[in-house]
């Protein structure tokens, strides 16, 4: 089973917008949405769940008020100040009580409590769903506002997501994955069969490439680069697939600025499915040669 995963340097370079042309173009796909911060994937797929469940990561203390005899010693040892006096309603003693958005889950005052009066819950921080699309099952996922761990989510949906692939026996995972270069990036990259790049010719998205095929470079994972809106400025996407071969990265094609994709976002399509052709043949054009570059990879 081959895992391909479509990242960009930054949101906002047409990445998912391509990556659901890819799901209505692979066949036999589990397709994943891996960008858990900001997903939208499902808003081109309209996703029918079939399964979901909750996410839980990290915990957070939680005073128990009668057990507190308010000597103070988690809030002096807490270093967030997430801990503050507080007032027990039954005999208006004075007790402590934790922020819940303040505490960051560190356990001092848990361990360090004389009368183990704290608890220390695991926090749910969102949820995660198998979903049917016209296109194959999707795996994705929801973090809760604030909440943080995206990396841990973006790699329990590329685990259900290979695991469904096992069990429906299909030869592929297409993984729409987190923008930037942060850690939900290196959960979406580690131990993947190959990487789109996808870019736009403008000098940030230049630097923004270099910084991600060193990523790339850094895990092993083969890499290809697509210049989205080429045609906005080609000297600059010409010296973007430059830079690329010189990193040991593939440019597999370029796709032209088109307000046919935003049309067909409107209407919850895909460009291969609402077109017009000759932007969806750039993109098959582009997924052609990744799938190409990727047969002749281990
Ligand atoms: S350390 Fe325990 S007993 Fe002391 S104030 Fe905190 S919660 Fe209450
Ligand atoms: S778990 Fe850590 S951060 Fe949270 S309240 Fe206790 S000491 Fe503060």
């Amino acid at each position: 089973m081959k895992e391909l995963v479509v990242i960009s340097g930054k949101g906002g370079t047409g990445k998912t917008s391509l990556t659901a042309s890819f799901a209505a173009l692979a066949p036999n796909a589990v397709l994943a949405d891996c960008d858990v911060d900001a997903a939208d994937l499902h808003l081109l797929l309209a996703p029918d769940v079939r399964r979901r469940a909750e996410f839980r990561s990290g915990h957070a203390a939680v005073v128990r008020a009668e057990a507190c005899v308010g000597c103070g010693r988690c809030a002096a040892l807490c270093r967030y100040e997430a801990i503050a006096p507080a007032t027990r309603p039954d005999d208006g003693a004075r007790v402590f009580a934790v922020d819940a958005g303040s505490c960051e889950g560190c356990g001092v005052c848990v361990w360090n409590c004389p009368v183990r009066a704290i608890d220390f819950p695991e926090q749910a921080c969102g949820e995660w769903f198998v979903s049917a699309t016209r296109f194959g099952p999707l795996v994705h996922a929801r973090l809760a506002p604030g909440a943080e761990n995206s990396g841990k989510l973006v790699s329990l949906v590329r685990e259900q997501a290979r695991g469904l692939a096992q069990e429906e026996k299909r030869d592929l995972v297409v993984v729409d994955g987190p923008p930037g270069t942060g850690c939900p990036v290196i959960a979406a990259l580690t131990g993947a069969t190959g990487v789109l790049i996808v870019t736009e010719p403008t000098v940030s998205g230049a630097h923004d490439l270099a910084r991600v095929l060193e990523l790339a470079s850094h895990f092993k994972i083969p890499a290809a680069v697509c210049v989205n809106k080429w045609d906005l400025n080609p000297e600059q996407t010409d010296g973007i697939e430059a830079a690329a071969r010189t990193a040991g990265a593939m440019p597999v094609g370029r796709v032209r600025y088109d307000q046919a994709a935003t049309a067909a976002q409107r209407l919850g399509q895909t460009i291969v499915e609402a077109g017009p052709e000759s932007l969806a043949g750039e993109i098959r054009a582009v997924w052609n040669n990744w799938m190409n570059l990727m047969r002749e990879t281990p």
